[in-house]
C-alpha cells in the first residue's frame, strides 16, 4: 500500500494554510467543510480567499511564511506556486512531526489529498497516489454514481440507532446478522428515502421474519443504457429477478446484477403475450417468496406503461414497492432526432397521444389536434400512420405539417423518416422501419433538418 488513508477529526482544530491564491482557495474551502481554524499566511491573500475566512476563528496573516507559523498547529498544506517556498514549509513541518502536504509536489508532502466523496456520515475518498489526477476524478465520478444522497440519510438512520441496537442485541455477531437482514429489507429503501418511521417496522426483526420480498417498479428509458436514472441502476443491482418488457434494450439489460433471474413478460403486437393479469399475479407472488422484483418497464411506468395498474395490484396485496422515472419515448426520441418539441416561435404546447386502437377503433379528440402551435407525439401509433394522418387533415390540420418518423429511437440503430402529413405515409412505405416507432407531428419538426446531430 502506497498510503494509509486515514479520516482526520478537524472539526476546530487549528491548520496552517500557506498560500493566497486559487489553490490555496480550493484547500481552504476543503478544510473548512471539514470544521479546520485556519490560519493563513501568504504575503498576498486574494479577496475571494479572505471571503471565506470571515469567522473570527480563522487568522489571516499577510506576510511571508515563518518556521514559527508551525507553533500550535496539527496539520500543515503549502499551496504557493513558489518551489522553494513549498521546499521550505515542508522542511520546517516535518523537523517538527507534523503532517504536512504540498500540493503538486509528492516528494514534499506526507500526507495526500484524496478525492472526497461526501454523503456524510458516509464519506468515500480515492486516490490514485498523485499518479494521474483524470482517473482519481473519473473514480470520483462513479463513486458519486453508486452512492447517491440516500447512503447519508441511511447512515444517519443506522448512526442514530446504533446505541440502541447494542443494548438490545449486546453480541456482535447477532447484531451483524440483524444489521444485515434490515439492508436486504425493504427498509433499507424507506431509509434511504428519509422515511424512518416506517424503515424502523424492519429494524431488528429476526432475519427469518423479514423474507419479505419488494417490487421495482422501474423506467429503462427508451433504449440508450446511458439515459438510466442513477435510482434505477442502483435498484437494477439490488435485484432478484427482473421482468422486463420486448421494450427494453438489451444494453440496458446488461446491467442488471448478472446473476438475477431474468424473467421476459413483453408483449408485442401480434405475438403471444403475457397478460396484464399475469404479470400482476408474478409481481405479487415472488415477492411473496421474499424476492426483490424488478419490473422493468421501457420508457417511463406511468406514460402508456401500465405502471399504475401493476402497483395498484401491489397496494390492494399489501405488497412494498418503488417506482422509478425513466425517460419516455418523447423526450428521448426528440433529443437524439434533433427535434425540440417545444419552441418559442413553433410549438406552445406537447401532448403525449397513445394512436393504439382499443376495441379497434382510435377515439381521439382530433379537433382539438388541429391548431397550429402544438405538438402531437403518437406512441404506438404507427400501424394505424395513415389513419392519423387522414384524421388530422380531415380535422383542419394543414397538410403540409411537418411529421416525423422515429425508429429505435436513441439506439445505435435509430432511423428517422421526416415529411408532411400527405407523404409520410408514403415515404414510410418505402422504407423498411423496425419497431418500436413514434410518431412527431408538428411545425417543430422542421428544425429536424439544422438541430440533428446524426444522420439518418
Ligand atoms: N412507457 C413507454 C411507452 C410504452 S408504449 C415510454 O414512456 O416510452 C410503446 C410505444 O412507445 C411504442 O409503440 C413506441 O411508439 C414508443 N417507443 C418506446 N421506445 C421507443 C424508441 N426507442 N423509439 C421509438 N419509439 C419508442
Amino acid at each position: 500500500m502506497d498510503y494509509f488513508p486515514l479520516y482526520f477529526d478537524l472539526r476546530g482544530q487549528p491548520c496552517l494554510l500557506v498560500g493566497g491564491g486559487e489553490i490555496a482557495y480550493r484547500k481552504a474551502e476543503l478544510l473548512l467543510r471539514a470544521g479546520a481554524e485556519l490560519k493563513v499566511v501568504a504575503p498576498v491573500i486574494s479577496s475571494r480567499l479572505r471571503s471565506l475566512l470571515v469567522s473570527h476563528t480563522h487568522e489571516i496573516i499577510e506576510r511571508a511564511f515563518e518556521p514559527h507559523d508551525l507553533e500550535n498547529v496539527i496539520l500543515v498544506v503549502s499551496a504557493t506556486d513558489v518551489r522553494e517556498v513549498n521546499e521550505q514549509v515542508s522542511i520546517a513541518a516535518k523537523a517538527r512531526q507534523l503532517p504536512v502536504n504540498v500540493v503538486d509536489s509528492p516528494d514534499l508532502c506526507s500526507f495526500i489529498f484524496p478525492a472526497v466523496i461526501d454523503r456524510s456520515p458516509v464519506i468515500a475518498a480515492v486516490s490514485t497516489g498523485g499518479r494521474s489526477p483524470v482517473l482519481t476524478r473519473w473514480l470520483r465520478e462513479l463513486l458519486e454514481s453508486l452512492i447517491g444522497d440516500g447512503y447519508a440519510v441511511l447512515g444517519r438512520f443506522l448512526g442514530e440507532r446504533r446505541n440502541d441496537m447494542k443494548q438490545t442485541w449486546p453480541d456482535v455477531q447477532e447484531r451483524r446478522r440483524i444489521t444485515e437482514a434490515f439492508m436486504q429489507s425493504p427498509g433499507f429503501g424507506l431509509a434511504m428515502q428519509g422515511d424512518y418511521q416506517a424503515a424502523e417496522k424492519y429494524l431488528g426483526q429476526h432475519p427469518d421474519d423479514l423474507m419479505q420480498g419488494e417490487v421495482y417498479v422501474v423506467g429503462a428509458g427508451p433504449g440508450d443504457p446511458d439515459l438510466l436514472t442513477l435510482k434505477a441502476l442502483q435498484l437494477m443491482q439490488r435485484a432478484d429477478v427482473v421482468l422486463y418488457d420486448s421494450l427494453v434494450s438489451d444494453a440496458v439489460l446488461d446491467r442488471v446484477r448478472r446473476d438475477a433471474r431474468r424473467e421476459y413478460v413483453g408483449k408485442r403486437g401480434g405475438d403471444t403475450s403475457t397478460s396484464q393479469t399475469s404479470i400482476n399475479d408474478l409481481l405479487v407472488q415472488y415477492a411473496r417468496q421474499g424476492e426483490r422484483v424488478l419490473r422493468l418497464k421501457g420508457g417511463d411506468p406511468f406514460v402508456f406503461g401500465r405502471g399504475g395498474e401493476e402497483i395498484e395490484t401491489l397496494v390492494d396485496e399489501g405488497i412494498p414497492f418503488q417506482v422509478v422515472p425513466g425517460i419516455t419515448a418523447a423526450t428521448g426520441c426528440a433529443a437524439y432526432a434533433g427535434i425540440p418539441l417545444t419552441h418559442r416561435d413553433y410549438s406552445q404546447s406537447v401532448r403525449f397521444v397513445t394512436g393504439h386502437p382499443k376495441d379497434g377503433e382510435v377515439r381521439l379528440e382530433w379537433q382539438e389536434f388541429a391548431h397550429a402551435n402544438q405538438t402531437i407525439v403518437f406512441y404506438m401509433g404507427l400501424g394505424g400512420l395513415e389513419r392519423i394522418t387522414c384524421n388530422l387533415i380531415e380535422h383542419g390540420r394543414a397538410p403540409q405539417t411537418p411529421v416525423a418518423i422515429i425508429a429505435k429511437g436513441t439506439l445505435p440503430e435509430q432511423q428517422i423518416v421526416v415529411g408532411n402529413l400527405e407523404d409520410i405515409v408514403s415515404k414510410v412505405r418505402a422504407k423498411q422501419l423496425a419497431r418500436p416507432t413514434l410518431i412527431i407531428v408538428g411545425e417543430v419538426v422542421s428544425l429536424y433538418d439544422r438541430l440533428s446531430r446524426q444522420s439518418t
